[in-house]
C-alpha cells in the first residue's frame, strides 16, 4: 500500500449552488395550507433576490463535499509555521458549545452573566500567572489587535510623561504584524538586523536606541525560531533611555512554564489564544489576542475591565486612563472559554506542551537538515527554518517541492517567511503530533527532495492528485473572480 496515499481518494465534482435545483424545490416539507391566503403588504412586494431552489440534500451534499476539498488539522499534520496549526482537543469545543455560554446574549444584565464575566475574570488571572505579567485585557480579536491595543499603551505612557517619541525599534526577525501595528499608532519603526546567530545583539540596539523611540517590539521567540537570548541586557538598554519593550508573544507555545517574560524586562506582551490556547484558526474564523502589562501600565489597558467585589462579577468603565474600548461588547468569549477550559484541564502540563513542541521541532531539524539547507545550525524553539538553497541547482524551488507534499497528504509547511532567509521553509511540527506522524512526514519531504533530483518538471506541476492543481497565484490575485450570479 502508498504510505503517502492521502490526498488520492474520492474528489466528487461539484457544481455551484446556483446552477443546482429545480424551481419549487425546498429544504422541507411544510403542511398544507388551512387559512385564507392574505395579500401581502404592497411595501414589501418587490424582486426579491435570486436564489436557487434547493432540498436539503442537495444543500448538504454540496457543503460536505467542498469541506472535503480542504485540508484542516483534523485531516492531518499541518506544520505551518508560526502559525501553530496544533490539534486541539475536541472537549474545549464542547465547553464552549454549552448552551449557557452559547446562547448567552452580549445584553444579558450582569447579574445573569456571573459565570462568563467569572471566567474572564479568572482566564486573566491564569494568562497573567503563565506569562509572569501583572493584568490582562482579554479584548483584542487577534495577535495584530493585540499589537495594536499594545502600541496605543506605548503611546498613552509616553503622553502621560509629557513626552511624544515617534520612532519604535523593529528587528528583522518580527513578525511582519509588528511594523504595520506600530505605524497604525503613528510610530515610524526602525528596523534592526539580527546577528549571525540569527538573534539581536545589545549593540545594535544601544546603537538606535535614543530618547525619541518609545521602545522596541520583539517578537520572541522570534520568526526565525529563535530564543532572543539577550533579552534581558536589551531591556535595560531600552529603559535606561526610557523606552518600553514590547514582546510578541503569539508563539507562548514554546515557552509556556519556562520562561517569565515579566521577569526579563518585558513592559507589554500579547498572546494569541487561537494558537496556543486551544482555537482552531486559518479559517478566517475569531480569534482573541490578550494584551498583558505590567503593573506600572495597567492603567491605560482598554475598558470595559471585569472587577471583582465581594465574589460578584461586574464590567467596570471607571479607568480615566484607558486607552478605550477596543471591540463591541466583552469581546470573543467563545474563545476565552475554550483557552480556560484548555488552561485548567492541563494545569502544571502546560508545561510539558511546550516541552514537546520544542522536542518535535528540533527532531524535524536534525532529521531534515541533511537533506534541506539549514541556515542557522542551533537548536531552535517550536519551529525551525531551512532554505532551497541545495535545491537551486536543480531549479527547484521552497514552492515546487511543498506543492509536492501536498501529492504526500501533508499540508505544506510556512514558505519564504521569514524575509531574512532567502526561499525560508518554516516548519512548526506542534506538540499535539506522534513520532509516527512526524516521521513520516519527514520521510515524505526527503523522497520530494529525491524527486527533486530525478524529475524536476514532476515538482514544477505539482500537486498532481488533488481537485485543483498548481494556481497561477499572481493572476488569482490581480483578476479574482467575484461574480457569482
Ligand atoms: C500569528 C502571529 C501574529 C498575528 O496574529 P493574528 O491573530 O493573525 O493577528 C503576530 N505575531 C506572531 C509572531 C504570530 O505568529
Amino acid at each position: 500500500m502508498n504510505e503517502f496515499g492521502g490526498t488520492t481518494g474520492l474528489i466528487l465534482e461539484e457544481p455551484l449552488l446556483t446552477e443546482k435545483g429545480k424551481k419549487g424545490r425546498m429544504g422541507m416539507s411544510l403542511p398544507r395550507r388551512d387559512i385564507e391566503r392574505a395579500p401581502m403588504d404592497e411595501t414589501l412586494k418587490g424582486e426579491g433576490p435570486r436564489l436557487p431552489d434547493l432540498s436539503e440534500v442537495e444543500v448538504v451534499r454540496h457543503y460536505t463535499r467542498l469541506s472535503t476539498w480542504n485540508f484542516g488539522v483534523d485531516t492531518g499534520l499541518y506544520p505551518l509555521g508560526s502559525c501553530t496549526m496544533k490539534y486541539n482537543p475536541k472537549t474545549n469545543e464542547r465547553q464552549a458549545a454549552l448552551t449557557g455560554f452559547a446562547g448567552a446574549h452580549p445584553l444579558l444584565p450582569e447579574k445573569l452573566s456571573q459565570g462568563a464575566l467569572k471566567i474572564m475574570y479568572e482566564l486573566e488571572r491564569f494568562l497573567a500567572e503563565i506569562t509572569g505579567m501583572d493584568s490582562v485585557s482579554l479584548q483584542p480579536s487577534a495577535g495584530a489587535h493585540g499589537e495594536f491595543a499594545g502600541m496605543l499603551v506605548f503611546h498613552a505612557y509616553h503622553k502621560s510623561k509629557g513626552s511624544n517619541r515617534t520612532k519604535i525599534i523593529v528587528p528583522d526577525t518580527a513578525h511582519g504584524t509588528n511594523p504595520a501595528s506600530a505605524a497604525l499608532c503613528g510610530f515610524s519603526p526602525v528596523n534592526v538586523k539580527s546577528n549571525e546567530r540569527g538573534v539581536l545583539s545589545p549593540e545594535a540596539i544601544a546603537a538606535v536606541m535614543d530618547e525619541q523611540t518609545a521602545g522596541i517590539m520583539v517578537t520572541n521567540p522570534n520568526t526565525l525560531g529563535f530564543f532572543e537570548e539577550n533579552i534581558k541586557e536589551i531591556a535595560e538598554i531600552v529603559h535606561a533611555r526610557g523606552g518600553l519593550v514590547y514582546a510578541d508573544g503569539a508563539n507562548m507555545n514554546a515557552v509556556m512554564g519556562i520562561v517569565s517574560m515579566g521577569d526579563i524586562g518585558i513592559d507589554v506582551l500579547h498572546l494569541n489564544l487561537h494558537k496556543t490556547f486551544s482555537t482552531p484558526h486559518g479559517g478566517g474564523g475569531p480569534g482573541a489576542g490578550p494584551v498583558c502589562v505590567k503593573r506600572h501600565l495597567e492603567r491605560f489597558l482598554p475598558v470595559p475591565r471585569v472587577v471583582e467585589q465581594g465574589g460578584r462579577y461586574r464590567l467596570s468603565y471607571d479607568f480615566p486612563h484607558s486607552i478605550g474600548k477596543l471591540h463591541a461588547f466583552y469581546g470573543n468569549v467563545g474563545i476565552m472559554i475554550r483557552a480556560y477550559s484548555y488552561i485548567l484541564s492541563l494545569g502544571p502540563e502546560l508545561k510539558r506542551v511546550s516541552q514537546l513542541a520544542v522536542l518535535n521541532a528540533n527532531y524535524v531539524k536534525e532529521k531534515l537538515k541533511d537533506t534541506l539547507h539549514l541556515p542557522y545550525d542551533r537548536p531552535c524553539m517550536h519551529e525551525c527554518v531551512f532554505s532551497d538553497k541545495l535545491q537551486a541547482p536543480l531549479k527547484v524551488t521552497t514552492l515546487d517541492m511543498v506543492k509536492r507534499l501536498i501529492d504526500y497528504g501533508f499540508h505544506p509547511p510556512t514558505i519564504y517567511f521569514p524575509l531574512v532567509v532567502h526561499g525560508a521553509i518554516m516548519i512548526e511540527p506542534t506538540e499535539t503530533e506522534s513520532r509516527e506522524e512526524i516521521d513520516r512526514f519527514i520521510r515524505a519531504f526527503k523522497e520530494v527532495v529525491k524527486e527533486a533530483g530525478e524529475d524536476p518538471e514532476r515538482l514544477h506541476k505539482a500537486p498532481h492528485s488533488t481537485k485543483v492543481r498548481r494556481l497561477d497565484e499572481t493572476a488569482a490575485a490581480r483578476n479574482p473572480r467575484l461574480t457569482c450570479f
